[in-house]
């Protein structure tokens, strides 16, 4: 087949959950164990979440054991959530998943090799694992992003930053994976407001917030956490990996257009990086980037700087 991409709509209603598999038993489930173990495996590891980067992480390891997969994407524009996962492939297989009327993101899986059709038949078996803990992690999300939720930028809030950080460092620390940090600072953020008003200070904070998210994988990891300071936790992150990121963050943010009436606002942002070090605590890894940011300003702003 020429083309590499194949879009599907996954509707999770009853009867094609049946046709799916995923109630017991079916044909579908006894023509593979191995297929049904990992989907046993998933309903129960599914359930002990309700994050969607847990969810979707922990299906895109297993549904691996089935079919081969380079990438996952997914996405759910309602609730502001992008989460990607692996490399990129150049065949794509995506469904647009939803239950009845509810829609439920759409799902994007990716590698280099041309899915066959029975591949695509085991993955959307695998797929059905994810209707109920997604819709749940979707309807908690929708439930809480009141509470942790920055109401100007939509950026993650500073309680939220204090859970997430908490969380993260202890998946980094139990799977040994390296977690950075970065902290930003608009430069010369009173200037603006000064000269254009309080009021297109506020837009470019939502700019700015709008600037960062997009180059990111995750956005959900983005928290304003002063007036105009920002923090973004990177998840599985070398330091390496980080001053790459952090380099397009500061890019991205000057690059962006703010407008105040018809000029185009000038605007730079700087960047402290820190990488969690063996035991260390959330405060202690903030200090540094903290630090590190510090040195950014001192050196003349616009630029990332990262910590010792
Ligand atoms: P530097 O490059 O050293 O960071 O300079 P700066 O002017 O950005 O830093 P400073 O901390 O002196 O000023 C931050 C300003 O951000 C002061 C405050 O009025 C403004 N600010 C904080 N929160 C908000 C907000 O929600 N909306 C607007 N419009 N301005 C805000
Ligand atoms: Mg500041
Ligand atoms: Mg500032």
């Amino acid at each position: 087949m020429k083309t590499p991409t194949q879009a599907s709509t996954i509707d999770f209603d009853s009867a094609k959950l049946q046709r799916l598999g995923f109630n017991q038993p079916s044909p579908l489930a006894a023509r593979s164990t191995s297929l049904a173990q990992v989907r046993q495996q998933l309903v129960q590891q599914l359930q002990t979440s309700l994050e969607p980067q847990r969810i979707l992480g922990l299906f895109f390891r297993e549904a691996q054991r089935v079919v081969p997969l380079d990438a996952l994407t997914y996405q759910h524009k309602p609730s502001d959530l992008r989460l990607e996962f692996g490399q990129r492939g150049h065949h794509t297989l995506s469904y647009n998943l939803s239950h009845e009327a509810e829609h439920l993101g759409e799902l994007v899986l990716r590698r280099n090799q041309r899915f066959t059709e029975s591949e695509q038949g085991d993955l959307e078996s695998v797929m059905s694992t994810l209707l109920y803990p997604l819709r749940n992690a979707l309807l908690y999300r929708a439930a809480t992003q009141g509470a942790l939720r920055d109401p100007l930028t939509g950026a993650g809030n500073h309680i939220a930053m204090d859970q997430t950080l908490e969380r993260e460092i202890d998946m980094a620390k139990r799977h040994m994976q390296p977690l950075s940090v970065l902290m930003l600072d608009i430069d010369h953020f009173k200037r603006i407001n000064e000269r254009h008003g309080h009021g297109v200070g506020d837009e470019v904070l939502k700019a700015v917030t709008e600037s960062i998210k997009s180059p990111l994988r995750n956005v959900d990891m983005v928290f304003r956490f002063g007036g105009e300071e920002f923090l973004v936790l990177l998840a599985n992150t070398s330091r390496d990996a980080a001053a790459i990121v952090g380099e397009r963050l500061r890019y991205a943010a000057q690059t962006q257009d703010y407008f105040a009436g018809g000029t185009r606002i000038e605007l730079t942002v700087s960047l402290g990086c820190a990488t969690l070090l063996p035991g260390e605590s959330a405060q202690s890894l903030l200090r540094r980037a903290d630090s590190a940011l510090y040195v950014a300003k001192r050196e003349g702003r616009n630029r990332l700087e990262m910590a010792g």
